[in-house]
């Protein structure tokens, strides 16, 4: 049995126990968060958040990319939020790679040269002040007065604050 399956087990268990219920599709906090698709950060518990309260948007680094802009977009425009929260993690995977590196090695490796952009870091809070910048300056997001950026640090699961000036 891999992985999927004993998941899927799971769920059966998990949704016979739980009563049927409806929530809005529209965030009740009103809230997206961007952040790192790191296994040791359960987003949800980190932040005393319920389901149905907020978007959580993950990628490799919690990266701010065209398709985190797609998806703040919907999120602000169609189903309501207006803050965002930007969450970057230490001892992150993006850290322990290079941008020319790693383009490299896929080349290499699979003879194609990725069109994306590896947006690997070394400096964790510089990184999440140009995320903070980012979507400060997207044209796209009507709400931009709310973004504030943090570090989890996943040893001790407590975050601290980011300050960008701009
Ligand atoms: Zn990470």
């Amino acid at each position: 049995m891999d992985t999927i399956d004993s998941l899927l087990e799971n769920n059966r268990t998990f949704a016979a126990g739980l009563a049927e219920r409806h929530l809005d599709v529209e965030p009740q906090s009103h809230l997206a968060i961007v952040t790192c698709m790191d296994s040791r950060l359960d987003v949800f518990a980190a932040l005393g958040l319920d389901q149905g309260e907020a978007h959580v948007l993950r990628n490799a680094g919690g990266v701010i990319t065209d398709d985190v802009i797609r998806s703040l977009a919907i999120s602000q425009r169609r189903l309501g939020t207006r803050e965002v929260m930007l969450i970057h993690h230490d001892d992150c995977g993006m850290q322990k790679i290079t941008d020319d590196g790693f383009r490299m090695e896929l080349q290499e490796t699979t003879g194609i040269a990725p069109s994306f952009a590896i947006e690997s870091f070394g400096d964790v809070e510089e990184d999440v002040r140009q995320s903070i910048l980012r979507v400060r300056r997207s044209p796209f997001l009507p709400h931009r007065d709310v973004v504030r950026g943090f570090v989890y640090a996943v040893d001790t699961h407590a975050l601290r604050e980011v300050e960008v000036t701009g």
